[in-house]
């Protein structure tokens, strides 16, 4: 059935607009290359965050049908967040998918990443991102491979050598190539978030997109097919929106009279892009994580990503001044950092949505003009993104005194990338706009594999008119479901 093969290499927050300058640069001549690699379209990721992007572009459909939002989910009726994981997820991605067909995969960094779900047929390592130790199927196989460090630096250093990793992982496992290779690396989002000297000068880590250029190069080499990917962008941004300022001036939010244990959650977050020097979480702020009502696998995972936040950044994570929400008492609110929308307790999103559409620098949707599926109501009632492209992105979830704060802020935007070189004309992508949604990602590359597609995928339209090959659909979340809870049944909480 399936004779195509494919690899996709994920790199994480690369900006479709600095494509460009990535070419001048003359830095990875073989992915940054228009006349071999072609000019690529412009990934739409809303949110623009990575754990609900990775499952998207895996699964061919939106965080409505995946579950996941954002790093947290806020529970509506206990009024408080909790940490995701693979728990939360709710769709099968395509190494699950092709494992229920009976064909085999090689993924490393399957987003979420803990715990790490089995798949039959899939080889996976989880040793980047979030997981809160290294983990793989079959077990072991990280430790034949990559730095023992853990947590990692997350410097140019490490990620060098975990690149190599990959690679001496890859020359034993494409001996007997599977149908699938998936490789996601957090780069260069892990630097991005401390230093954006890359933006102006791509050759500056010339030595890393050397090794990368090269995976990339042994992927193709070895599939003929190659997708190279980002689940969002990266911006330099002028100004701030802070929403809940907007919604404590129109009478929607009510501030906290004290510090919520809900908030410190938020902090943590918070401390991206600050100035602070410190390398270390402090302890202060370990113990009052432990104070959290945070139990089992939510408790391990928050631990896991202060130490990687404090790591990655090389920031000061801290508690900073404002105010925080009254869960209870606001009737909307934006609950932490990457919601990318507001939570409703008793307002209509519609006049919440039209007030906030009266603010310079943001753009608002009502939830189901972004969002479908059943899993749609984890995700916020209006949907709210910076305008980014003149400059403006969301502020901290607090009440800080001011609507908007200049800022030389980098985080997150829209654009991420979808570049392919394919010797198998097995998708017609002069048939696809510039801009394409992230889930197009796992649809295409299920069409360009043969694969029954999940029933459920979004932008079926678009999906149909470029796949190359009829298409089959059907529906694979029963067997996920039975899949998920079976492997979660055997993970220490
Ligand atoms: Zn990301």
């Amino acid at each position: 059935m399936a004779d195509r093969r494919l690899a996709v290499l994920g790199l994480d927050a690369f900006p479709y607009w600095l494509l460009e300058k990535a070419r001048e640069a003359g830095v990875a001549s073989f992915i940054f290359n228009d006349k071999t690699i072609g000019a690529g379209k412009r990934l739409s990721c809303i949110p623009p965050v990575t754990p609900a992007s990775w499952p998207s572009m895996m699964s061919g459909v939106n965080p409505g049908k995946h579950g996941i939002f954002s790093f947290l989910s806020f529970d509506r009726r206990e009024k408080k967040a909790f940490f995701n994981t693979a728990a939360q997820l709710e769709h099968p991605r395509i190494h699950e998918i092709l494992s229920y067909e009976g064909l085999r995969s090689l993924v490393v960094n399957p987003i979420p990443d803990f715990p790490l779900l089995p798949a039959s047929k899939a080889v996976i390592v989880s040793n980047l991102f979030f997981t809160p130790r290294p983990l793989s199927r079959p077990r072991g196989l990280h430790e034949k491979y990559f730095p023992s460090e853990w947590p990692p630096k997350y410097d140019l250093e490490f990620l060098e050598s975990y690149v190599e990793g990959v690679r001496a992982l890859l020359e034993d496992q494409l001996r007997d190539p599977p149908p699938l290779t998936w490789v996601t690396l957090d780069y260069p989002d892990v630097v991005l978030h401390k230093d954006t000297r890359l933006f102006r000068d791509p050759s500056i880590h010339s030595s890393l997109w050397g090794r990368i250029d090269k995976l990339a190069r042994l992927l193709y080499d070895n599939y003929g097919n190659l997708m190279i990917v980002s689940d969002h962008g990266f911006r330099e941004f002028k100004v701030r929106v802070n929403v809940n300022d907007i919604l404590y001036r129109e009478g929607y939010a009510v501030p906290s009279k004290e510090e919520t244990e809900h908030l410190h959650e938020q902090e943590v977050f918070e401390a991206r892009g600050e100035e602070a020097k410190k390398i270390r979480v402090p302890m202060t702020l370990y113990k009052l994580l432990v104070k959290l009502r945070l139990e089992g696998v939510a408790r391990k995972i928050a631990l896991r990503i202060l130490r990687f936040y404090g790591s990655k950044t090389g920031k000061k994570i801290y508690l900073k001044p404002g105010y925080s929400i009254d869960y209870e008492r606001s009737r909307a609110f934006v609950p932490f950092t990457f919601a990318y929308g507001v939570y409703t307790n008793g307002a209509d999103p519609r006049q919440v949505a039209a007030v906030l559409r009266r603010y310079k620098g943001l753009r608002v949707w009502l939830r189901g003009e972004v969002y479908n599926g059943p899993y749609a109501g984890r995700g916020p009632d209006v949907v709210v993104l910076g305008d980014h492209e003149a400059g403006y992105t969301l502020g901290p979830p607090r009440i800080v005194g001011v609507i908007y704060t200049r800022t030389d802020f980098a985080t997150h935007d829209q654009w991420g990338i979808l570049l392919h070189k394919m010797e198998d004309d097995s998708i017609d992508w002069d048939a696809l706009p510039l801009e394409v949604p992230n889930h197009l990602v796992g649809s295409l590359a299920m069409c360009h594999l043969r694969v029954p597609l999940p029933g459920d995928i979004d932008d079926r339209g678009l999906v149909e008119r470029s796949c190359n090959s009829s298409i089959e659909y059907k529906d694979y979340n029963g067997k996920f479901r039975i899949a998920k809870r079976l492997a979660l049944r055997g993970v220490k909480r």
